[in-house]
């Protein structure tokens, strides 16, 4: 009878990449009681340990001296694909972690680290490992087995190893990326496409197979097959349509495949009673379909949708945190937040940019003869023109009731004059029609310029502000002053 060979957690062997004695000390000292523990403190040393040895989880810092810790991460995949790799990172490298992830890693874990933390993700590896190894001697024994069996197998096992990459994944552009370079994969796809449509969200993302897509080749195919990309929940208007701005992601080495001859799969994603949008497929006309891939693609369609759907609950809330209410633009700690980035960059950078705040003249007239409605509605309506006006990266933000500030980064005080001007005439020029009464208001601005080689901080540079408005209040309303910063 053949002997059974069951590798337990105890006989498992962990190694330790860590440059920090201190903290190679303490995980090897929790881990030892456990597993068979090696630790280094160079990479390179590590590449000499992992010939030497059978492996079966990999801990690494991802910063150490000489051999980085992806290198070591992809050396140990290299020798066995099974070897799980758990990668301690700080803050900072979160983008090496999403390297990182790519690579197949199990886990990262963030510093400072906490130890029972680590207890559980290693031992969930050494499980996850463990589980492999059983699947690999099943696989070895299943030679006699019907080759469509060890297909499926093979299918699940990858699938296994796809929805773990999901989980790590930080953000939804990741998500979308793994999502589509899978759905290419497994299906043998030319091209893969998602469109999103939930509240809050309409947006469209695609990878081909191979090369780079552009975006008027990409706007000519969704056109084309708008009936397939948008079948859940249905196609949006026109004007809609044309404002959406595709996710172009690149696809592998190579050439862009023709997409003439190209013919959809579309299967709705979904959870429970929510239809989030469509994963499209796009098939090589020419290539036979292959047998149960309409199944498969409704399994995986339902597996990443409840992943995307998480990632989108995250992002609102993100976004809720930042924007007002009342008219969606940001907030009191996002207009804080901004400022003290601008300041940080214009003081690396020795750059310039600009502060205009903003206040509505009489507004107590407007609450008290429309009523408060009618003031929130002129509060939305004063938003809506000056959002028509500003660029890009400025940011408009409610920071009080009707106090509104404006952040414009890498302006100089002519360029924000011009802009204050503009507004002040927008504003001023025509009434806001509401319930047939058309309501004039005006706004007064105060302006101040920051320059990075003053480095006076945030709240001169308010205060400054402040102080033009008061003086554009004081001298009629309806216009603009320019503050100076004390130095
Ligand atoms: P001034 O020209 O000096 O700015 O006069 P003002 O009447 O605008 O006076 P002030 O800026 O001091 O008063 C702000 C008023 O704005 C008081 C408050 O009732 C009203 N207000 C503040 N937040 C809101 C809001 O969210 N909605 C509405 N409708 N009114 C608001
Ligand atoms: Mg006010
Ligand atoms: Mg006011």
């Amino acid at each position: 009878m053949e002997q059974k060979t069951v590798k337990r957690p105890g006989d498992c062997t962990i190694l330790i990449v860590d440059d920090e004695e201190i903290i190679c000390e303490m995980l090897s000292d929790a881990l030892e009681p456990v597993y068979k523990v090696k630790k280094c403190s160079l990479g390179s040393r590590a590449l000499q340990l992992i010939d030497e040895y059978d492996f079966d989880v990999v801990i690494t810092d991802l910063k150490i001296p000489d051999v980085s810790g992806l290198e070591v991460l992809e050396y140990a995949k290299r020798k066995d694909e099974f070897t799980e790799v758990i990668v301690i990172t700080g803050y900072a490298s979160l983008d090496s972690a999403t390297l990182a992830i790519n690579q197949g890693v199990y886990s990262y874990l963030l510093k400072p680290l906490q130890i029972t933390e680590f207890m559980i993700q290693v031992e969930k590896a050494v499980a996850s490992r463990l589980f492999h190894l059983r699947s690999i001697e099943l696989m070895r024994k299943s030679d006699a087995f019907d080759p469509d069996v060890k297909m499926h197998v093979h299918e699940i096992t990858s699938l296994y190893y796809f929805i773990r990459k999901l989980m790590l994944s930080l953000e939804i552009a990741e998500i979308m990326r793994i999502t589509l370079d899978e759905a290419n994969q497994r299906m043998q796809a030319v091209l893969s496409v998602i469109s999103i449509s939930i509240p809050g969200f309409q947006e469209l993302y695609l990878m081909p197979a191979q090369g780079e897509l552009y975006e008027t080749n990409a706007r000519e195919l969704v056109e084309r097959f708008r009936e397939q990309v948008f079948m859940s929940p249905g196609v949006p208007q026109q004007e809609v349509l044309e404002r959406l701005q595709p996710v172009l992601f690149r696809g592998k080495q190579g050439e862009l495949p023709r997409l003439q001859k190209v013919t959809p799969v579309a299967v709705p994603m979904m959870i429970t009673d929510r239809i989030l949008g469509t994963l499209t497929v796009f098939i090589d006309t020419a290539a036979a379909p292959q047998e149960g891939q309409n199944q498969f693609l409704y399994v995986f369609s339902s597996i990443v949708s409840s992943v995307i759907d998480h990632g989108y609950i995250a992002l609102q809330a993100k976004r809720q945190a930042k924007t007002d209410s009342l008219t969606g633009i940001a907030n009191h700690r996002h207009f804080h937040e901004t400022l003290d980035r601008e300041i940080a960059r214009a003081a690396r950078k020795k750059g310039v940019f600009a502060l205009v705040l903003l206040d509505i003249d009489n507004f107590k007239n407007v609450n008290d003869t429309y009523g408060h409605q009618i003031g929130d509605a002129v509060l939305v309506d004063m938003t809506r023109r000056i959002m028509a006006m500003v660029r890009g990266g400025d940011v408009l933000a409610r920071y009080g009731g009707e106090e509104f500030g404006i952040i414009l980064p890498d302006t100089d005080l002519e360029g924000a004059e011009i802009l204050a001007d503009r507004i002040l005439k927008a504003i001023s020029s025509q009434p806001f029609s509401f319930a047939q009464r058309d309501i004039r208001y005006t706004v007064s601005i105060g302006l101040a310029v920051y320059r990075g080689e003053d480095d006076v901080g945030k709240d001169r540079l308010i205060a400054a502000a402040d102080r033009a408005l008061y003086d554009s209040k004081e001298n009629g309303k309806n216009r603009l002053s320019i503050g100076t910063i004390d130095l």
